[in-house]
């Protein structure tokens, strides 16, 4: 039932169709990116980022919260989420847990546009707007990197060990954009958060694909149109781009197609669609 698709490093994992569910897991950096669904093997992973509250990106985290309980995990797990809809969701999962006489506890991290917060010692997500009716956000997972001084690059390993060994400082440090996530929002957020362009592999919806949904029509819905990004298809820098959140308007067995017609094939070819084998959607 599950997708898994590699984009450079990372593996993407889960299950996406627009409207219905979202739910992807990167288990190289520890986390899944909304609850919409509740694969079996993201119940162990430490770090949920909710884009926003719509039920097919969070309707599905309290039988995630359950499943986790399976897995002997004690700590709750961390949920990143716009500041704005923290209450929202702990009153929710409070009222589920009388429900259930089970606690559905979380570590709640609300945040707001340009806040960053650190994931473990390498890796910290910052959150950059979005555009949809709701709360909303977008995550970037930025790595820091240790690097040798450019001014020492040529010296052997032994000389740098020795200048080490003498107290000076041989590294710098620098920041890789590894990957971002960007789902339920207008184009404009590439304008307004341009660095989300430049992530490793980035992750972004693109629910419509073709006229059976115009380019007006997903704008008025707050979703990206094919169109859109054929329009702007220089933008488009990153060496991996994992399109998901198709609308089932579309068989999964000719999304691929349609890329291939519709986009420059040097953008195409580093684009991996997020789609299942077969003809038709899971469930
Ligand atoms: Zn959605
Ligand atoms: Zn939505």
């Amino acid at each position: 039932m599950l997708t898994t698709v590699t984009a450079g490093p990372h593996t993407v994992r889960g299950i996406s169709v627009g409207g219905i569910y979202t739910s992807l897991a990167v288990p190289e950096l520890g986390v899944v990116f909304d609850a919409g669904a509740s694969p079996r093997s993201s119940g162990g992973i430490d770090t949920i980022l909710l884009s926003h509250g719509h039920a097919d990106h969070i309707g599905a985290l309290p039988a995630l919260l359950g499943i986790r309980g399976l897995t002997g995990k004690t700590r709750p797990p961390r949920v990143v989420m716009p500041a704005e809809i923290e209450d929202d969701l702990t009153s929710v999962l409070a009222t589920l847990s009388r429900l259930q006489r089970f606690p559905l506890e979380i570590e709640p991290i609300g945040l707001r546009p340009g806040d960053e917060f650190a994931l473990r010692g390498d890796l910290r997500v910052r959150a950059v707007r979005t555009f949809h009716p709701v709360p909303s956000l977008a995550y970037l997972l930025i790595r820091r990197v240790a690097k040798l001084r450019p001014e020492l690059q040529g010296l052997t390993g032994p000389q740098i060990a020795a200048r080490r060994r003498a107290g000076e400082d041989v590294t710098v440090y620098e920041d890789r954009l590894e990957l971002a996530y960007a789902t339920d929002t207008l184009i404009s957020v590439f304008d307004h958060a341009p660095e989300l362009l430049q992530a490793g592999t980035l992750i972004m919806e693109c629910t419509f694909l073709d006229d059976r949904k115009s380019l007006a029509a997903a704008r008025a819905g707050c979703h990206i149109h094919l169109d859109a990004v054929v329009e702007r298809a220089e933008q488009f820098t990153s060496p991996n781009v994992v399109m998901m959140h198709f609308s089932q308007l579309y068989r999964p067995d000719e999304i691929a197609g349609i890329l291939d017609a519709r986009l420059p094939p040097e953008l195409r070819a580093r684009i991996v669609p997020f789609v299942p084998a077969g003809t038709s959607w899971p469930g």
